[in-house]
C-alpha cells in the first residue's frame, strides 16, 4: 500500500462525492475529508424550510454512502489551509493530511454582497440549520399575526419577502404559496393565511432570468395562481427587523413592512476555497471562483483539481456553467477519470465537457418548469420530471422511499407534517416580548 497514489478530496457534496464512487475501482487510496459528517441534497432543503420533509430525509451519512468502497477512508475534519508544493492540507484541529492528487469540492456560501448584518434578519438556505431557522421563522409569523390586533402589525407578520427572483427564491415562494392557501388554510381563527403577501424581489427583469424566457413568464403565472407577485428591477438597499428597504431604477427608494425576510440571493465560494486560490496563485471571479484549466486543474498545479461550484468554467459560447448539482457531479467524476489516465500515463486528455441535461424549478404542488433537453414543459408534466429525477438522486435507498411515500402522501393530503417549532426558538417565541408590547412599556415607563 506504500506506493499507492493517494487521492485527497475535500468536501463530500455533489462534486465531492461523484469523484470518490468514480475512484471505487481506481488503484488508488482516497481519503474524502468533510466538516459535516453528512452529504446533504441542497436541491430539497427548501422542503424543509417549508415543512414538507425532515432534515434527515435529505442528509445521508457520507461514511454510510461510501462503506461499501473499501479503497475509501472518510474522515471529519474541516480544511483551513494548504501548502501546494509540499502537498498537504491543514485541518483547523492541527492535523495534516499529505496527498498525490487532490480534488477540491468544497461548495459555495451565501452572500449578502458585503452586507452581512442583513443575514440577521434575512437568513439563507444554505445548511440544513438555516432551513429549520427559516421553518420556524415562516411558522412563528403566522403564530404572531393570529395573536396581533394591531391591522399593520398582523400585515407585517403575514407579508413574506424573499430576496432573489432565481430558482430558489421562486422555489421558496412557491412552497410558501402553498403552505398560506392550502395547509394552513383551516387552522387559524383570526387571521386568514390565504391572505399572506408573498414578495419576490430582485433586481433583475424577470423571474429565473438563466431560464428560457417563455419558461420564465410560465413560472410568473403559476406563482401568481398561488397569490405570490414578483417585484422586478428593485435593488435592496437595507434588511431589518422591520423589513426591506429597495431601491426602483429611478433611484426611488420604497420601504416594505414585513417580519419575514428571506435571502435567497447571491453565491460566494467557501473559505477554503478562497485559501486555495491565495496559496496557489490562482485566479478568481469576483466571486471567488476559481479560474481552472481546460481539465479543471489549478494553472502550475496539475494535481489539484477544482470541481463543482467553487470552480469557474467557461462553455464554448463563452458563458460560465451554472452552480447546479449536475456541473459539480460530472466535474467530479471528470477529475477522478482523469486521474485514473494520468496514473496509466495517457497524456492525451480531453478537456472537460458539461453534458446539460436542463433546468428545472418546482413551483408548490403538482406545477413546475422545466427545460429538459431544449424541450420546455411547465404545469403538471414539468412537475412528474422534477419529482422524477429528484427522487432518482436522492443518494441513501432508504430515503428515496421514504420521501416518495410522504410526498404521496402530502400531495393526496395538502398537510405539512415537519411544520414544527422546536429547540430554542420555541422558547424564545413564547417568552420574548413582542415588538409592539416592548414598545408600549417604554413609553408607559
Ligand atoms: C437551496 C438550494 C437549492 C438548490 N437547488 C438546486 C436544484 O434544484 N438543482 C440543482 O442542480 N442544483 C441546486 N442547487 C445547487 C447545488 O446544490 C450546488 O450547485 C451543488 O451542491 C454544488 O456541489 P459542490 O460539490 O460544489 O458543493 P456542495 O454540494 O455544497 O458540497 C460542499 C461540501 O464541502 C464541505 N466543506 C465545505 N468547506 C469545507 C472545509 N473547509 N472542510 C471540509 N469540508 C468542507 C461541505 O460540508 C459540503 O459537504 C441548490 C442549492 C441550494 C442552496
Amino acid at each position: 500500500m506504500a506506493d499507492t497514489h493517494r487521492v485527497l478530496i475535500v468536501g463530500g457534496g455533489f462534486g465531492g462525492l461523484y469523484a470518490a464512487q468514480a475512484l471505487k475501482r481506481a488503484p488508488v487510496s482516497v481519503t474524502l475529508i468533510d466538516k459535516r459528517n453528512f452529504h446533504l441534497f441542497q436541491p430539497l432543503l427548501y422542503q424543509v424550510a417549508t415543512g414538507s420533509l425532515s432534515p434527515g430525509e435529505i442528509a445521508a451519512p457520507i461514511r454510510a454512502v461510501l462503506s461499501k468502497q473499501k479503497n475509501t477512508q472518510v474522515l471529519l475534519g474541516d480544511a483551513v489551509d494548504i501548502d501546494p508544493d509540499t502537498r498537504r492540507v491543514h485541518l483547523r484541529d492541527g492535523a495534516e493530511v499529505e496527498y498525490d492528487s487532490l480534488i477540491v469540492a468544497t461548495g459555495s456560501q451565501s452572500s449578502y454582497f458585503g452586507h452581512n448584518d442583513w443575514a440577521r434578519w434575512a437568513p439563507a438556505l444554505k445548511t440544513i440549520e438555516d432551513a429549520t431557522a427559516i421553518r420556524h421563522k415562516i411558522v412563528a409569523a403566522f403564530e404572531a399575526a393570529e395573536r396581533m390586533t394591531d391591522p399593520d402589525e398582523r400585515r407585517a407578520w403575514l407579508t413574506f419577502v424573499i430576496v432573489g427572483a432565481g430558482p430558489t427564491g421562486v422555489e421558496l415562494a412557491g412552497a410558501l404559496g402553498e403552505i398560506a392557501n392550502h395547509s394552513l388554510k383551516h387552522d387559524f381563527r383570526s387571521i386568514r393565511p390565504e391572505d399572506a403577501r408573498i414578495l419576490i424581489v430582485d433586481s433583475s427583469p424577470r423571474v429565473l432570468p438563466t431560464y428560457p424566457e417563455d419558461l420564465s413568464q410560465k413560472a410568473e403565472k403559476q406563482l401568481i395562481r398561488l397569490n405570490a407577485r414578483v417585484r422586478n428591477g428593485l435593488m435592496v438597499v437595507g434588511v431589518d427587523e422591520n423589513g426591506v428597504t429597495v431601491k426602483t431604477k429611478s433611484g426611488e427608494e420604497q420601504h416594505i413592512h414585513s417580519h419575514t425576510v428571506i435571502w435567497a440571493a447571491g453565491v460566494a465560494i467557501s473559505d477554503f476555497g478562497r485559501k486555495l486560490a491565495e496559496r496557489t496563485r490562482a485566479e478568481t471571479q469576483r466571486n471567488g471562483q476559481i479560474n481552472v484549466a481546460p481539465d479543471l486543474t489549478i494553472p502550475q498545479y496539475p494535481n489539484i483539481y477544482v470541481v463543482g461550484d467553487l470552480a469557474y468554467v467557461k462553455r464554448p459560447d463563452g458563458r460560465p456553467l451554472p452552480g447546479v448539482a449536475q456541473v459539480a457531479m460530472q466535474g467530479g467524476a471528470y477529475a477522478a477519470h482523469t486521474i485514473v489516465k494520468r496514473l496509466k500515463g495517457e497524456t492525451n486528455i480531453k478537456p472537460f465537457h458539461y453534458f446539460d441535461k436542463g433546468d428545472l424549478a418546482v413551483i408548490g404542488r403538482a406545477a413546475a418548469v422545466a427545460n429538459v433537453f431544449g424541450v420546455h414543459l411547465w404545469g403538471f408534466p414539468a412537475w412528474l420530471v422534477w419529482l422524477f429525477i429528484h427522487l432518482m438522486y436522492i443518494v441513501e435507498f432508504q430515503s428515496r422511499l421514504l420521501v416518495f411515500v410522504e410526498w404521496g402522501f402530502l400531495y393526496l393530503t395538502y398537510s405539512r407534517g415537519a411544520l414544527l417549532i422546536t429547540g430554542p426558538a420555541a422558547r424564545e417565541l413564547v417568552t420574548k416580548k413582542p415588538a409592539h408590547l416592548e414598545a408600549e412599556t417604554q413609553s408607559t415607563e
